[in-house]
This record gives structure tokens, C-alpha cells and sequence, in this order.
């Protein structure tokens, strides 16, 4: 049998870039899935969500048209030609990858790999050896043992719909439920209704933020009911009946749990390894992506740190470039990662928020810079989603620790502003900098 230097198991975006990286320095790489190449992005996260995002982009675009003097009129959304158009998109990335994977000359086997030993595989009833396994089996989401909570559906479920339901009801307040609810109120569900435990959705990103997207979600008609604790859920007429324990009930179409995730790892036999566990459950590693079993190594989701696309990428590459390109040091650095909330409208995101900012340094040693405007794209109509923008400096050298951002086109904005970030700018960077105008952006160096 041929001998393999690295076996990845889950061929998502942390094991195919580690996987690909690996075999462009000469190993001999297996790679296992055992459902479909590209893993939660590709098939049930960033791109179709990103693609539903999107159609409701060109729903307000259509929106805003008529102000613009144009007679084109938003008109009801074809969702199951959108679905299906979308799929086909993703099905052309499934081949890509796999068209990739055998450019690097990676092996590709389909089915449920488990381990036997530290060094050794199972997958189809055939086991292989190897010095270095990679564990990137990702997540899914989880649905809380609540009575009736089978009733529900979760956001792989969301992606198999092929029609738009009347009335949904989202529970969990994250930014997977923020995304959701945005897209059905703006692709023509009636009623949307977020329902969160805590006092606020988005309960980790800055306040300011989330009281400007609360307001705007609201505006837009989406029902946002904080510190509502979900019952019992039973059959009704109508679909569904949410009970609840402090108000009373509400009916809906369809209910989709965004109660978090959990990691794949039950059916891995992790317990023939030396492999340990943090308290969340996931797997233990450090910054090296070193498990405690010096034969296994593990990324991306499953180590429940910053559990994004391009952290879980990233990681897969640098630990290629030390196991297999002789850089002992290449590591990621799980700090000052910028992030997008792909809401309506979109949140940018990096570093502390002003809460936690306080909390470290003090609230004298910390000045915050606040703006609020709304954007001139939507200078001819009546509704006018506002901007909101945030900078938090240490007081000292009024180094930039924080930056937070909602509005039209933010989600684009901070990908600039976070490598001047990361960088080290101080605010003085920012006010040196010339503005351009007109934009929202201008907006950040120009603050006051
Ligand atoms: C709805 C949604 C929206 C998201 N939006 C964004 C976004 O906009 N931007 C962003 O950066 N991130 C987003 N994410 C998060 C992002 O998808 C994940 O962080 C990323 O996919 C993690 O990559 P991974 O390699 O760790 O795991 P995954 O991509 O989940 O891949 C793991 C793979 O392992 C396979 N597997 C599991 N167990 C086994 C086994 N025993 N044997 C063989 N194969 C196995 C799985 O089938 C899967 O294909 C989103 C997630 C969701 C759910």
C-alpha cells in the first residue's frame, strides 16, 4: 500500500489548504471526507449565504432604483430558481476543488475516517499509517434538548429550502440568526422573528453596534425578542407553536435553531489517541496546532477558537510550512482578526470592543471616536439606514485597538483598515491619512 506522509481528515477549508500546502513542499498526502470537498463554507456556510446576501443587495438596489429616476420596480423574488442557480454554483466549486486536489497530487478518499491509533487511520475498512494525522473535521450546528426541539430545522436545513415560508422564528441570538433573519425579511418572508436568551443578539460585538442593528432590523419589521427563554415546541394549524417560559406563545411556519455549534469529533475514536479536550468540548491544542498526541495536529473549527474561513486556511498553511517546509516557528496568531457580519447592513469588526477596551486598560486610559451619518446612496430616498462607525485608541500613544462599523458597504470597508490595524497605526496614522471623497469611508480619517 502506497505510504503517506500526512493524512487530513474533513477536506474543508483548513484540510484542503493544509492538504494542498503540504503536497506543494513533496509530501505524499491523503486526504479523507466524508461528505462533500469544501467542507461548512463552500456547501452549507459562507457562499451560499453569501449568495443569498447578495440577491437581497440587488433587492434593495431595486428598491432604491425608483428614487434614482429609474421606473424598474422590486418585484417578488423566483426562490426556487435562486436556490437552484446557487447550487449549481456550488457544485462547479465541489469540482474545482476536487480538480485542485489532484493537480497537488492529493489523494482523495469519500467515507467516515475514525482513528484506530495515534498513527493509524480507518476509513472504508481499510487503515493506514502515518506519521502525521491532521484533525479538520469542523462543526455543525446544535440544537438544544428542548421538548419538541426536533420540529425545528438548523442553517443546513435553511439551504435546502426551495420555497419562502410565511412566517419563521429564529432562535439564537448569533450572528448565523442575524445573517438568516436578514435574508428572509428582505427575499419576502412576512414575519421574522429573532429569539435570543441574552439581553442583546450579537451579545459579543460592541454595544453601539448592536443597538444601531437592532434598530434597523426592527425598522425593517424583524421581531427581535431578548432574554426569551424557548419551552416546548409543538405541531399547530398554522405550523409550529413556540412556547415560552416568560411570555406567551407565538406561531409560526417554520423554526430554525442557531444555537451554536459543536465539534465533529464523537465518531473519530479520539480515545485511541492521547488527544485531549478543552472545556467546550473541542479539541485541545496550542498555538502550533500541536495536539497532546505528538502524532496528531488540529485546526480550524474544531479547535473552537475564532471559527472563520480564512482563520481555519490560514492555520492549515502555516502548519505545512513548519511540519513539511522546515519553518519550526510558523504559527498563526489568534489575535486582531477582523470579521463580517453579513447583515442589513453589514457589521466590520476588529480588536476590542469599547466594553472590553475598558475593562483592560480603564476608561481613562482609552478615548473613542464616534460617528453617525447616513450614506449618501441613499441621499434621494425616504428610508435612510444609518452608518455607524467607532474607533477606540489607547490614550497613551492613541494606538488603535478597536474598530467597529456598520453601514452600506462596511463589510468591504474593514479589510484595508485592518492590515493598518494589525500594522500597529495610531490615530495620528489615520488623521495623516487623506481622505476620499465621497465615501463612507472617509469617514475614519476624519474623525473628531
Ligand atoms: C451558516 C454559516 C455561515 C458562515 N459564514 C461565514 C463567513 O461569512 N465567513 C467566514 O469566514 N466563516 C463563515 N462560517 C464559518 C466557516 O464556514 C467555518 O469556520 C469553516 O468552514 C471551518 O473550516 P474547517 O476546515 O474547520 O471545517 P469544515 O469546513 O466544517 O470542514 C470539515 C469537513 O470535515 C468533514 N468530516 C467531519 N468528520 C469527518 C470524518 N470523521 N471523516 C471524514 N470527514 C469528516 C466534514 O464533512 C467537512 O466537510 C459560516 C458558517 C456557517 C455554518
Amino acid at each position: 500500500m502506497k505510504s503517506y506522509d500526512l493524512i487530513v481528515i474533513g477536506a474543508g477549508s483548513g484540510g484542503i489548504a493544509m492538504a494542498r500546502r503540504a503536497a506543494e513542499f513533496g509530501a505524499q498526502v491523503l486526504i479523507i471526507e466524508m461528505k462533500k470537498l469544501g467542507g461548512t463554507c463552500v456547501n452549507v456556510g459562507c457562499v451560499p449565504k453569501k449568495v443569498m446576501w447578495n440577491a437581497c443587495e440587488i433587492e434593495n438596489a431595486l428598491q432604491q432604483a425608483t428614487h434614482y429616476g429609474f421606473s424598474a420596480q422590486s418585484s417578488a423574488i423566483n426562490w426556487p430558481q435562486l436556490v437552484e442557480r446557487r447550487n449549481s454554483y456550488i457544485s462547479k466549486l465541489n469540482n474545482i476543488y476536487e480538480r485542485n486536489l489532484n493537480k497537488s497530487n492529493v489523494d482523495t478518499v469519500y467515507g467516515e475516517a475514525q482513528f484506530v491509533s495515534s498513527n493509524t487511520v480507518s476509513v472504508n475498512s481499510k487503515q493506514y499509517v502515518c506519521e502525521k494525522i491532521v484533525i479538520a473535521t469542523g462543526g455543525r450546528p446544535f440544537v438544544p434538548p428542548i421538548e419538541g426541539a426536533h420540529l425545528g430545522e438548523t442553517s443546513d436545513d435553511f439551504f435546502k429550502w426551495s420555497h419562502a415560508p410565511k412566517s419563521v422564528a429564529i432562535i439564537g441570538g448569533g450572528y448565523i440568526g442575524v445573517e438568516i433573519a436578514g435574508v428572509l425579511k428582505s427575499l419576502g418572508v412576512q414575519e421574522v422573528t429573532i429569539i435570543c436568551r441574552a439581553q442583546r443578539i450579537l451579545r459579543a460585538f460592541d454595544e453601539d453596534i448592536v443597538k444601531t442593528l437592532s434598530a434597523e432590523m426592527s425598522q425593517q419589521g424583524i421581531q427581535i425578542l431578548e432574554e426569551t427563554e424557548t419551552k416546548k415546541i409543538t405541531k399547530s394549524n398554522l405550523g409550529l407553536t413556540i412556547e415560552f417560559e416568560n411570555i406567551k406563545n407565538l406561531q409560526v411556519e417554520k423554526l430554525i435553531w442557531t444555537t451554536g455549534r459543536r465539534p465533529n469529533l464523537e465518531n473519530l475514536n479520539l480515545q485511541s489517541t492521547k488527544v485531549q479536550f478543552t472545556q467546550s468540548g473541542h479539541v485541545k491544542s496550542d498555538k502550533f496546532q500541536n495536539t497532546d498526541d505528538p502524532h496528531v495536529f488540529a485546526l480550524g473549527d474544531i479547535i473552537g477558537q475564532f471559527q472563520l474561513t480564512p482563520v481555519a486556511i490560514a492555520a492549515g498553511r502555516k502548519l505545512a510550512h513548519r511540519l513539511f517546509n522546515n519553518e519550526p516557528e510558523a504559527h498563526i496568531k489568534y489575535e486582531l482578526i477582523p470579521s463580517v457580519v453579513f447583515s442589513h447592513p453589514p457589521i466590520g469588526t476588529i480588536g476590542l470592543t469599547e466594553q472590553e477596551a475598558i475593562k483592560k486598560y480603564g476608561a481613562e486610559h482609552i478615548k473613542t471616536y464616534k460617528s453617525e451619518f447616513t450614506n449618501m446612496y441613499y441621499a434621494l430616498s425616504q428610508k435612510k439606514p444609518k452608518t455607524f462607525m467607532k474607533l477606540i485608541c489607547s490614550k497613551k500613544e492613541q494606538r488603535i485597538v478597536g474598530l467597529h462599523i456598520i453601514g452600506k458597504a462596511c463589510d468591504e470597508i474593514l479589510q484595508g483598515f485592518a492590515v493598518a490595524i494589525k500594522m500597529g497605526a495610531c490615530k495620528s496614522d489615520f488623521d495623516n491619512t487623506m481622505a476620499i471623497h465621497p465615501t463612507a469611508a472617509e469617514e475614519l480619517v476624519t474623525l473628531r
